[in-house]
């Protein structure tokens, strides 16, 4: 008998752990008739995972918010996702846990019945921009797609709820963008599909409060501006006052700091990487390396 192929990725499901090819959850599995499930994902870079009690609090958070139990404790938690990176032999990874609902018993639409699903798996690193996008800076599109209320579905829980998001980006790659910005439905910017936004001029971040996921590149974001001494708002950040920032940038899990330099196509400042910008997404590199945000993992043998 052959061994397994690890080497794009593995999986943990139904108690096992398999290719990432060959990973599947049951159709009948709410997770996937009803996008019901909350997830998260934590990257590991350079053999070591970044800030991965952050990414399991809010794991946990999440599932709370959904009255999800994804049955498994932290350290199992760890554990589990430690063997995907392992087994795949990556060095830099996208991690990703999830809690679906699974299904009542069968005759029965009590969600309360439902035995709970935890899955996991890890592949290759993902960047939400390429290389060229991220050495010349993004062209976002405002969408007229406003996100989904907060009232409906709570951002605040990681959630797969993304046809909004879906829409909005197939809009803005017709449009020629490189991606998306949704809107709040008030004039006011929230997010795009993997990431958080944030507005720099004269020196000040702005990062909507309110209708987003709490990013935690965006808590990485907060928490270097604070090292460096700029100043950071919280608040709601209007479409207008993006389109007139000196300087903008999302963040994401998916590659840290990613610079824009255009919104529908039209400069930011001088159209080039701002200079805060630059600033953040490297010291975002530089914190990697810092021993309070990484965890390493044991790979036990010869690793890719
Ligand atoms: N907002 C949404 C909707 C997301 O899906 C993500 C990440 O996937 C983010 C924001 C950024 O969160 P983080 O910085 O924790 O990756």
């Amino acid at each position: 008998m052959t061994s397994p192929d690890f080497s794009a990725g593995a999986a943990w499901q139904r108690g096992e752990f398999v290719p990432i090819a060959d990973a599947s959850i049951a159709m009948t599995d709410w997770g996937f008739l009803r996008s019901d499930a909350a997830y998260d994902v934590v990257t590991v870079w350079d053999g070591a995972f970044f800030r991965l009690d952050a990414h399991l609090d809010r794991f946990f958070a999440s599932c709370r918010r959904f009255r999800l139990d994804a049955g498994k404790s932290r350290d199992e938690i760890v554990g589990i996702i430690t063997h995907c990176v392992r087994l795949a032999g990556l060095r830099s990874s996208y991690v990703e846990m999830i809690c679906t609902r699974g299904q009542p018993p069968w005759g029965s639409r009590d969600p309360r019945q439902a035995v709970n699903r935890f899955h996991a798996f890890a592949v290759p690193y993902v960047w939400i921009a390429n290389e060229e996008q991220r050495a010349r800076g993004l062209n976002v599109v405002m969408s007229g797609v406003r996100r989904i209320p907060s009232a409906s579905v709570d951002p605040r829980a990681k959630n797969y709820h993304w046809n909004d998001m879906t829409m909005a980006l197939f809009g803005a790659l017709d449009a020629g963008g490189d991606t998306v910005l949704l809107t709040d439905g008030a004039g006011g910017v929230v997010e795009g599909p993997g990431f958080n936004v944030f507005a720099v001029t004269g020196g000040r971040l702005v990062t909507p409060a309110e209708g987003v996921l709490e990013g935690v590149t965006r808590r990485t974001v907060i928490e270097m501006a604070q090292s460096l001494g700029l100043p950071v708002e919280l608040r709601a950040l209007a479409a207008e006052e993006l389109r007139g920032a000196d300087e903008a940038f999302l963040s994401s899990s998916g590659g840290g700091v990613l610079p824009v330099t255009r919104v529908d196509g039209h400069e930011l400042g001088n159209g080039r990487v701002g200079e805060v910008t630059a600033r953040l997404r490297d010291l975002y590199w530089e914190w990697h390396r810092d021993p309070r945000y990484s965890t390493p993992i044991a790979y036990g043998g010869e690793v890719s």
